[in-house]
């Protein structure tokens, strides 16, 4: 077989690795128009610092991530996060307090720390505590993350705890998300235990959440990184590759089918050549292709060909961030933290959405005396600061950031990294709606789609995306054959 995977990120190069296992024989062309390879994912070192410009880490609940650092010989490089600061500050009227100790992204593990929480009013905690006794909603209807939070636990929380914490993550309107696709553990909890609190409680009296209840925001003693960053997973991916697989350089511009039912790719070089390019143009044949660009691509490029696909494709919308990671003394830093971030509500009208404390975090990241912070922004709140040039957005986190965390002083360096239209966005109906996007590929032997706008964002979904991409296509020839 001959086959074309479009997008040489953490999803592409999954899906290829796959392939390489499966079909030793197959030849193998992996297209990207940057010149390299890594998508979202890279890592920068620089001055002995270690900064990662998007993703610093993932979690290992869901296996694959895991997994295939083991199966890759990268099981030691793997790192947990500092146990020390596995907390997470949230802003009220510009200054940071600690969450409630326990409360997890949507709901409280304690009870005591609610109730003494300088962040609610005693209406606030009230109306939380009696979510008790809240009826639950016990169908499969989807709503929206914040029509759920709002109706289980009331408006402060939402706003004031959970809003700022799950915006943080996924750039997106609480308004719109989806809570089945984004969080479903939440409405299985509300379902099993008929209450958010009785359900949490339930868990911790059988030990099974003993471990988290000290925690507060993610749940962080569920993620790792890698000790030499998260590029070093692409590049290991990268390096069991055939010769001239990568074809990093190169935009795929056009896609259309045969009559014999193969695909014709158009590409466009940035870069060199790749050694299969003809003299007379830059039109491939393929048997099969494996899209693993983010669907706002795919659409585009499958207008023509499979015009429904694409118009279901183009149902998802997608936001952006900026980040700014500034390199300071850490005498400049004037109180000591106890969490391993920040997150900023909607309603303190910040251009921050968030920010992390990455050297304490994962301490292997700045050299001993210097400390390193990345800020967050843009996403649906203020989706023009994804884009705004860098000679505007540096001096704008870096004054707001100054007044939230009181550091004194230039940083030592600025790093910004732009991720426009990066973050697929799981609406109310989000998982209806890739139902019915499978069922138009289940039809099609030559086509599939891996990525993270359909089952999880997360680099362990986008992974697991890019096997059964690669399953798929081997199993619908061996179906055929
Ligand atoms: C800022 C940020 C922070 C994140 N933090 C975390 C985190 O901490 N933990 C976590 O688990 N996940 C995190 N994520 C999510 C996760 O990193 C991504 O979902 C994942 O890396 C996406 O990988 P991908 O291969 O599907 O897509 P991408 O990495 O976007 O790769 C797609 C590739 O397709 C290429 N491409 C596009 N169009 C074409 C074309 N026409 N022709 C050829 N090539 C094309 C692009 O150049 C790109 O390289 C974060 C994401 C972002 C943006």
């Amino acid at each position: 077989m001959n086959i074309a995977i479009l997008g040489a990120g953490i999803s592409g190069l999954s899906a290829a690795y796959r392939l390489v296992q499966l079909a030793p024989d197959a030849t193998i062309r992996v297209f990207d128009r940057l010149n390299r390879y890594g998508g979202v994912l890279e890592t920068l070192n620089q001055d002995g610092f270690q900064i990662e410009l998007s993703a610093d880490n993932f979690i290992t609940t869901i296996p694959s991530g895991v997994q295939l650092c083991k199966e890759l010989g990268l099981g030691e490089q793997l790192i947990q996060t500092n146990p020390l600061v596995r907390r997470t500050y949230v802003v009220r009227r510009g200054r940071l307090y600690l969450l409630p100790d326990g409360f997890l992204m949507m709901a409280p593990t304690k009870l005591w720390p609610m109730a003494i929480t300088p962040i609610l009013s005693p209406f606030g905690k009230l109306r939380a505590g009696l979510e008790l006794f809240i009826p639950a909603c016990r169908d499969d209807h989807d709503e929206s993350m914040a029509n759920f939070v709002r109706r289980r636990l009331g408006r402060e929380v939402f706003e004031r705890l959970v809003e700022p914490l799950v915006s943080g993550v996924y750039a997106a309107d609480m308004e719109k998300l989806s809570v089945l696709a984004t969080l479903p553990r939440f409405r299985e909890m509300e379902r099993n235990y008929g209450s958010l609190i009785r359900a949490m409680q339930k868990q911790l009296a059988a030990n099974r959440t003993a471990h988290l209840a000290e925690q507060s925001g993610a749940r962080y003693s569920m993620f790792v990184t890698l000790r030499k960053g998260l590029s070093s997973l692409c590049d290991t991916l990268a390096a069991k590759l055939q010769p001239n697989t990568l074809q990093t350089g190169w935009e795929v511009i056009k896609i259309g089918k045969t009559t014999e039912q193969q695909w014709v790719l158009e590409t466009k070089s940035s870069g060199s050549p790749p050694a299969f390019a003809t003299s007379h143009g830059k039109s491939e044949i393929f048997d099969a292709v494996i899209f693993a660009v983010p669907v706002h691509e795919s659409s585009r490029l499958l207008k023509d060909s499979v015009p429904e696909l694409a118009g279901k494709l183009a149902k998802i919308k997608h936001e952006g961030t900026a980040i700014a990671t500034f390199a300071f003394n850490s005498d400049q830093i004037k109180q000591q933290f106890h969490g391993m971030g920040f997150v900023v509500p909607k309603t303190e009208q910040s251009p921050i959405l968030a920010g992390s404390f990455s050297s304490l975090k994962y301490e292997h990241r700045a050299p001993k005396g210097k400390f390193l912070i990345r800020i967050f922004a843009g996403g649906n709140r203020t989706p023009e600061l994804a884009e705004l040039p860098e000679d505007q957005l540096k001096p704008l986190l870096l004054t707001e950031m100054q007044k939230i965390l009181k550091i004194s002083g230039e940083p030592l360096f600025t790093v910004i990294s732009h991720w426009p239209q990066t973050m697929p966005q799981y609406h109310v109906g989000h998982r209806e709606l890739v139902q019915e996007i499978e069922s138009l590929t289940s039809s099609d032997p030559t086509l599939a789609l891996a990525g993270n706008a359909f089952h999880g964002v997360g680099i362990p979904n986008c992974i697991q995306s890019g096997f059964q991409a690669a399953e798929k296509l081997l199993s619908s020839k061996k179906s055929n054959s």
